[in-house]
């Protein structure tokens, strides 16, 4: 007995040794739908595990939802005011933050106009002219009164953190790993891409761009080493169409209408996450001429611009970085 002991111990720690020797080289990886899309994430090393991470998303989820009713921000909707405290107060300083940098084409308060056109339910409709124009009396951020903790709306305002919300779940994440001591890790979050470290194969991190025409396919790729946040927006996401017209999800504040700016995508490369998130959002909507413009001005992020012609332009730090793709450089 004493002899079966020994052996199935002996067993049971070259298992674990055998364990413990694969994890620096083969990931530990899992897929999972959340905020409304679906996830994936590949991690290398010890410390933290694949379900750390949708733990912390589905955490994010029930605050930061606008579907959801019980989450912190639908119970701000609902009821004009709100204390907010941790992420959700962190979230909407970034929101307001980036909205007051970029000059509106960002904007957390459309979520009536995005309401109007059906996306977040999904029964789409076409919102006539007279209606728009009463929901936009309500969106802009001089509706939100925020003094870091309490924020009180005027009636009919209310928010979407939608353009944000996946960028910065990310950017937990990364962060929550990088405590637990992960070696390296790539989250995919619908469109939002990010590494932590890098591969300890010693092989690059490859991250493809859509095409926008098959998303199942890359149009290009971007290859790199190290840390980064990359987030696509794209019209070709989530969109309907009636009487042959396409109505995409990414709405120009200004108008109430999908921002029609001459891009098919836009991807962002930054090293934050939220940020990332946000300016692809922006960029977007403000199209290819006012996106260099705010670049050339800006220290802080790189893009790829998908123009609705076909063309492919990067910006001189992106450049560096794409491949499998005919392109042009935006120079400073
Ligand atoms: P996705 O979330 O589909 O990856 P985005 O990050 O570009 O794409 O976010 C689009 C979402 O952001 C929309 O579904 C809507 O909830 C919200 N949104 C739409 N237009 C704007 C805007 N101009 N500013 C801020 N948020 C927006
Ligand atoms: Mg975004």
């Amino acid at each position: 007995m004493k002899r079966f002991f020994t052996v199935f111990l002996t067993a049971a720690l070259l298992t674990a040794l055998l364990l413990t020797g694969c994890t620096s080289t083969a990931p530990q990886e899992a897929e999972f739908f959340a905020m409304d899309t679906l996830m994936s994430v590949k991690l290398w090393g010890e410390g933290a595990s694949t379900s750390d991470v949708s733990a912390e998303i589905n955490r994010l989820e029930a605050l930061l939802s606008a579907t959801r009713e019980t989450s912190v921000l639908s119970q701000l909707n609902a009821a004009g005011s709100a204390e907010l405290s941790g992420d959700t107060a962190s979230l909407l300083t970034q929101a307001l933050s980036l909205s007051e940098r970029i000059g509106g084409a960002f904007d957390p308060t459309v979520y009536p106009l995005v309401e109007a056109w059906g996306f977040p339910s999904k029964e789409y409709r076409v919102p006539d002219q007279t209606e728009l124009d009463s929901l936009l009396s309500c969106v802009g951020t001089a509706h939100v009164h925020f003094d870091g903790s309490t924020v009180t709306l005027d009636a009919g305002t209310r928010l979407d953190l939608g353009g944000i919300a996946k960028g910065y779940a990310a950017q937990s994440c990364a962060e929550l790993l990088k405590e637990k001591g992960v070696e390296a890790a790539i989250l995919s979050l619908g469109g939002n891409v990010q590494t932590i470290g890098s591969k300890p194969d010693g092989s690059a991190w490859v991250v493809g761009i859509a095409d926008p025409a098959d998303p199942s396919q890359a149009i290009a790729r971007l290859t790199f080493e190290d840390s980064m946040a990359l987030v696509t927006s794209g019209a070709y996401q989530r969109y309907f169409e009636e009487n042959g017209v396409i109505y995409h999800h990414i709405l120009d504040p200004q108008t109430g209408l999908p921002a029609g700016s001459g891009l098919l995508s836009v991807t962002v490369l930054a090293e934050d996450g939220t940020l990332a998130d946000g300016l692809s959002t922006a960029l977007f909507v403000m199209g290819l001429e006012e996106g260099t413009r705010f670049w050339r001005n800006s220290n802080d992020f790189e893009a790829v611009f998908l123009t609705s012609e076909g063309k492919i332009l990067a910006t001189e730090g992106a450049a560096p970085f794409l491949s499998g793709c005919e392109y042009s450089v935006i120079e400073r």
